[in-house]
C-alpha cells in the first residue's frame, strides 16, 4: 500500500503488516530501499518479520501495453485472487477461516466448485462478495487457459449443463463418486446408461428417476459427441492439480500465464473508451508517452495512476467513507470525478487556457480538449 496524493491532500494508507500486501514502487532504488527500511522498522516494533521467500517481485518495464506490463493490472489482481484458492484447497492448512467459506461452498460440493465451469448464476447466488469475486477471477483465469478439447467434462455446476437456467449438483451422486459426464456414458452402445444401470453401478436409490431424467436430458449434444471423439483427461482438473503442486510463487505463475495469452482491452481501457465514445484511442501511444515525455519517476507514476484511474478522487473516497463529500474540492459544485478534476472544473479550466495561449504564442496550433489532454 502506498500514500496517494491528489491536490495537496494526502491519504495515508500505511496499513499494518497485512497478511498479503501489494506495494507499487517507483522505478528507482530509493523507493525500494525506503520500503524495505519501513518494513524492517515496523517489524522491529511489532516483532513481525517479512518472509522474503514468500515475496514476489514483478518488475515493471516501460511497455507499450500499460506502462508497467500491467494492462494487465487486471491480470495481476486476478492472480492474487486466484492464489487465495490455492490456500483454500491446501489440505495441510487448517485455519479457522476456511470453515466459514466451506459452509458457503458446501452446497456446490465445496472444493469441487473450483474444477467446474462456473455459471454466473452461481456467482450471483454466492452473497459473500469476496468469495464471489475470487470465484469469478478463478473461472476467468482457468477458462482462458483451458483447451476446449476435454472429454472429461464435469457434470456438476457446469454452466453448459442446465435446466431452467440452473446448474446441477446432486450431493449424494457426487458422494457416490459420480463427477464426470462420461461416467454416465456407455461407450459400447454410444449412449447414456439407462436409469436401472446407473442404480446398479453406483448404488443410486430407485426414487431418483426424475433427477436422472432431468440431468441426462440437460446434457447438450455437443458434450455427448465430445465423449466419443476425445479421451484426453480433463485439462481443468489437471490445471488445478498443477497449481496446487507448486510450492510457491503462485502469484507469478498465474499472472504470467494470463499475460502470455493475447489480451483484450482491459477494464480500464474500456472505461476510458466509454468517456471518449466514438473517438478511437491509441493505447500504444498513450502508454508509451509518459516514458518519452519525462524521466521523472514521480510524473511517470502520476500518469500511470491517471490512466489506471487509481487517483483518489472524492467520488472514490466518499464511496470508501474516507471523505465527507463526493463534491469537487475546488468548486464544491460537481462530483469530483477524474474528468471533472483534470478538465471540467471551472478552477482548472484557466490552467488549460493559459497553456493554450502559451502554445499559441509559440505558434503551435493545438486545440485543447479533454480528449486530447488524455490522448496527447
Ligand atoms: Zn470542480
Amino acid at each position: 500500500m502506498e500514500a496517494t496524493a491528489t491536490g495537496g491532500r494526502a491519504i495515508e494508507a500505511w496499513s499494518l503488516f497485512a497478511d498479503d500486501a501489494t506495494y507499487f514502487l517507483n522505478d528507482n532504488y530509493d523507493s525500494f530501499h525506503n520500503l524495505i527500511e519501513s518494513l524492517t522498522l515496523y517489524g522491529m516494533i511489532s516483532g513481525l518479520k517479512l518472509n522474503k521467500s514468500k515475496c514476489t517481485v514483478l518488475r515493471g518495464v516501460c511497455e507499450e501495453n500499460g506502462g508497467i506490463q500491467l494492462t494487465n493490472i487486471d491480470s495481476f489482481v486476478k492472480a492474487i485472487k486466484c492464489s487465495w484458492v490455492k490456500r483454500y484447497l491446501d489440505n495441510t492448512n487448517t485455519s479457522k477461516w476456511k470453515l466459514f467459506y466451506q459452509k458457503i461452498l458446501k452446497k456446490y460440493g465445496d472444493s469441487l466448485l473450483f474444477e467446474c465451469n462456473i455459471s454466473n448464476t452461481i456467482l450471483h447466488e454466492i452473497a459473500n462478495i469476496f468469495l464471489s469475486d475470487v470465484l469469478s477471477a478463478w473461472s476467468d483465469v482457468t477458462h482462458k487457459l483451458e483447451t476446449k478439447t476435454s472429454s472429461k467434462t464435469i457434470l456438476w455446476n457446469n454452466k453448459d449443463i442446465t435446466s431452467n437456467n440452473k446448474t446441477f449438483f446432486y450431493k449424494d451422486w457426487f458422494e457416490r463418486s459420480i463427477k464426470y459426464v462420461d461416467q454416465l456414458y456407455e461407450f459400447r452402445i454410444k449412449d447414456f446408461y439407462s436409469f436401472d444401470d446407473i442404480c446398479y453401478i453406483y448404488g443410486i436409490p430407485s426414487n431418483n428417476f426424475l433427477n436422472y431424467y432431468t440431468l441426462i436430458k440437460s446434457i447438450p449434444i455437443h458434450i455427448k459427441s465430445e465423449i466419443n471423439t476425445n479421451n484426453a483427461p480433463c485439462t481443468q482438473t489437471k490445471f488445478v492439480e498443477n497449481i496446487l503442486g507448486r510450492k510457491n510463487k503462485t502469484n507469478k505463475i498465474l499472472y504470467t500465464l494470463q499475460i502470455k495469452n493475447p489480451t483484450e482491452n482491459s477494464k480500464i481501457q474500456n472505461k476510458w473508451q466509454v468517456l471518449f465514445g466514438e473517438n478511437e484511442l491509441n493505447w500504444k501511444h498513450i502508454f508509451t508517452m509518459p516514458y518519452k515525455a519525462t524521466v521523472e519517476s514521480t510524473l511517470r507514476n502520476f500518469q500511470y495512476k491517471y490512466f489506471h484511474i487509481i487517483i483518489a478522487t472524492n467520488k472514490y473516497l466518499f464511496k470508501c467513507k474516507l471523505s465527507n463529500s463526493n463534491l469537487c474540492d475546488f468548486c464544491s459544485e460537481n462530483i469530483e470525478t477524474i474528468e471533472h478534476l483534470f478538465w471540467e472544473c471551472k478552477h482548472i479550466q484557466p490552467i488549460w487556457n493559459q497553456l493554450a495561449s502559451f502554445l499559441e504564442q509559440q505558434q503551435l496550433n493545438v486545440k485543447l480538449s479533454f480528449l486530447n489532454i488524455t490522448n496527447l
